[in-house]
């Protein structure tokens, strides 16, 4: 077909299948592509627009689309909005019986169908169909589970690269939200598209207000958060299936309507959850990451992360539930060094441990910039920010330095006093003087430096310290029961040889305390 006339139908089947008056930024490029048969790989955000990109082509070309999705659980729901929309459309996978299969089979030899849905488990099944004459293109949605290099990498997505090699004509056309250059690059080689031509959208969200604080009394904290936003929907992530269920009791406590959201619910409650969620009538989930896949609910207008995600693309993907309709959206994240040491117990032993670990490096390091953050989350993604963003707590509350020698000098000093034998939170518990059991048992009360920062509060301790680590002046020994040690560079400090500069806390709490004491 001739492409000016094919402009035309694209804008005619764009309103009469899916209802939209204009095409998102790339989505005609992507779709012209792939009706010239061009393997492609797409890069959009979540909510970006993806699914069109192949659903329409699909409507264009004789024969079927393949569309392979690992998310079986979403298949059916997938396929029902596309058979509203008029799109005769399928879904193949184990879930269904042999006569079930067949009647699909049939329906493809037949031509009846436009797309089908199919899990990368279950494409042995689709053999007699699996020919040019009647695979029109092959879309990859969620490609990253390719990569072992992607954070949510799927094995039976390996054995994708005999598609290119029975379909060589077929054009392949792979989707993810996940961008990092290593992932981008084995999708290509793996799925052997090595032309694939690349769109790669803006990660940019723009109208999500971006703020880390310090995880210390975190659940006050959230109370207040949400106290001075009483109408709006939220979503907190947590770690554990345990921590979504007690925070969840504190806030109903204080009278808020919150649920929580796991893996370990039945079917029945969550999707209770998600639908209370969705229509109102709760006003925050309390969810590990299992929640909100597939979720489309535009008017989230905040995310809190109680714990470190484990990864810079996870967290993305999770604050970008905010804030779907374009207003303003807010994402807090909650810093926290014990959730960084559980995280790496987590990663350790795993296959890809080396992976795993230098990604949470890279979330450690977001937490802690003292720079614009959406730049270092942007360039995570392959993106440039030419100006610093003016929209998060980094931009609104610029960090001012200080000389920070005394400070750093008493850290340093206890960490030997201690003799390097004790987490960061007892070195911040003897700095502060605190009379507690594990400190009395030990008799730290009679060290000499015991009690000399009594006047920094313990959160603020806590930034001083993250900073000196940063630095190199101490480092955690993560094998050694996470204790703080000295470096070669500590020598220098204690000696009175290096000037350490520091910045003062940001978070809004104890900024509002070092203002009243200036
Ligand atoms: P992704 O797969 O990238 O997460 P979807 O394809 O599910 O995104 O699309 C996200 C949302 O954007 C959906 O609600 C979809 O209806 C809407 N959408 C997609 N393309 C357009 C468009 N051209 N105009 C308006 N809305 C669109
Ligand atoms: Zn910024």
């Amino acid at each position: 077909m001739p492409l000016t006339q094919s402009k035309d139908i694209l804008h005619t089947h764009l309103k009469k299948y899916f209802g939209f008056d204009h095409f998102r930024s790339q989505q005609e490029s992507i779709i012209t592509s792939v009706l010239e048969k061009r393997d492609c790989l797409v890069i959009m955000p979540t909510g970006g627009g993806k699914s069109v990109c192949f659903q329409l082509p699909a409507l264009i070309f004789e024969g079927v689309t393949l569309v392979i999705s690992p998310l079986i659980a979403l298949m059916k729901d997938q396929v029902d909005g596309l058979r509203a929309n008029g799109i005769p459309s399928a879904f193949f996978n184990s879930s269904q019986s042999g006569e079930e299969q067949q009647d699909i089979l049939d329906q493809v030899a037949k031509r009846e169908l436009k797309l089908l849905y199919v899990a990368p488990e279950s494409l042995a099944g689709l053999s007699p169909i699996l020919n040019q004459s009647h695979i029109s293109a092959i879309a990859v949605d969620e490609a990253h589970c390719i990569s072992s290099w992607g954070h949510d990498f799927r094995p039976s997505y390996q054995q994708l690269g005999f598609l290119k090699k029975t379909l060589p004509q077929t054009p392949i056309i792979a989707l993810t939200a996940t961008a990092d250059k290593a992932t981008r690059q084995d999708i290509v080689n793996q799925l052997n598209i090595p032309s694939a031509q690349q769109f790669l959208a803006s990660f940019d969200r723009k109208n999500i207000a971006l703020e880390v604080r310090a995880a210390h009394d975190r659940v006050s904290k959230i109370l207040r958060f949400i106290e001075q936003r009483p109408n709006e929907s939220g979503i907190i992530y947590c770690l554990s299936r345990k921590s979504t269920e007690n925070l969840v009791g504190k806030l109903k406590n204080s009278g808020i309507k919150a649920a929580a959201y796991h893996a370990g619910l039945n079917f029945d409650n969550r999707n209770k959850v998600q639908e209370d969620f969705i229509f109102d009538k709760t006003q925050i989930v309390c969810a590990t990451v299992a929640f909100g896949m597939g979720i489309d609910k535009s008017n989230v207008r905040w995310v809190i992360h109680y714990n470190m995600p484990k990864n810079i693309e996870g967290y993305y993907q999770e604050i970008g539930r905010s804030g779907r309709d374009g207003l303003p959206a807010r994402a807090l994240l909650f810093h926290s060094y014990a959730d960084v040491i559980q995280l790496r117990k987590f990663a350790e032993g795993a296959a890809n441990e080396e992976v795993q670990i230098a990604k949470l490096e890279r979330m450690k390091q977001f937490s802690e910039a003292p720079t614009c953050r959406r730049k270092i989350l942007l360039s995570y993604f392959g993106e440039f920010l030419q100006e610093d963003c003016g929209n998060c707590d980094v931009c609104k509350n610029p960090p001012q330095f200080f000389n920070g020698t005394v400070i750093a000098q008493k850290i340093l000093s206890t960490i030997a006093r201690l003799k390097e034998s004790e987490p960061t939170g007892t070195v911040i518990d003897v700095l502060r003087g605190a009379q507690n059991a594990s400190i009395l048992d030990k008799n730290y009360h009679q060290l000499s430096t015991f009690g000399i920062g009594k006047d920094i509060s313990w959160n603020d301790w806590q930034h001083y310290v993250i900073q000196i680590i940063n630095q190199g002046y101490c480092e955690i020994a993560f094998h050694k029961n996470n204790t703080l040690r000295l470096t070669s560079f500590s020598k220098a400090v204690l000696f009175g040889k290096t000037e350490v500069r520091l910045s003062k806390p940001v978070d809004k709490e104890t900024k509002a305390a070092v203002e009243k004491e200036q």
